[in-house]
């Protein structure tokens, strides 16, 4: 990867301090864990190479995902997930609820559940094993490179994806996964590691 991690490019709107508690956390930080072992979110500068959302309720904008600069050696706490209830690009700013900064790559998967209504995960992680290797299975890809978090790769992702992909890379950067639900996101993830492994 060309570009280190630079935190977050956003302002962020706390409109509650509440921390998500919701039943659906559960099966968000099991799938974490599965990414941290099978190393589909590699750790860089000791946080996660990736990041996990899922959408609250079908057809709704909120989302819950993992916080900014989180350490893959502890097991994910509820303090860790933030509540993310709206992006906007042309301020750059996030309203969420929660203690902790959202992901920095919070806006991309804003976008992704906004063009596709139909998704209700979405996974996202910078394994190696997988970008060296995704053209062996004509795994569509963004044209070029861009940095991190920034609205210049959402729109590169937004270019390539139409209704029916459910799996794209960024290019130099990482893979996502997107499905109706966490289950299908997470077992995507974990089949096309496989094929490369
Ligand atoms: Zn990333």
């Amino acid at each position: 990867m060309s570009e280190k991690y630079s935190g977050v490019k956003f302002n962020v709107n706390y409109v509650g301090k509440n921390i998500p508690q919701f039943n659906k956390n559960k099966e968000l930080k099991q799938w974490y864990k599965v990414f941290r072992n099978k190393n589909l979110a590699p750790v860089i500068n000791g946080q996660a190479g990736g990041n996990l959302s899922y959408r609250i309720n079908e057809q709704e904008k909120p989302f819950v995902i993992t916080g900014s600069q989180i350490s893959l050696d502890t097991n994910l706490d509820n303090t860790m997930l933030v509540k993310v209830l709206d992006c906007y690009f042309d301020k750059k700013i996030i309203d969420v609820e929660g203690t902790r900064n959202p992901s920095s790559e919070s806006f991309l998967h804003h976008a992704i559940y906004q063009k596709r209504p139909d998704i209700n995960a979405i996974f996202h992680g910078h394994s190696t094993s997988i970008l060296d290797n995704y053209k062996k299975e004509n795994i569509i890809c963004t044209k070029k490179e861009v940095p991190y978090g920034s609205i210049k790769l959402v729109n590169s992702v937004l270019e390539i994806l139409d209704s029916k992909i459910n799996f794209l890379i960024i290019k130099n950067h990482g893979f996502i996964a997107l499905a109706t639900n966490m289950q299908k996101a997470g077992k995507l993830s974990v089949e096309i590691l496989l094929k490369f492994s």
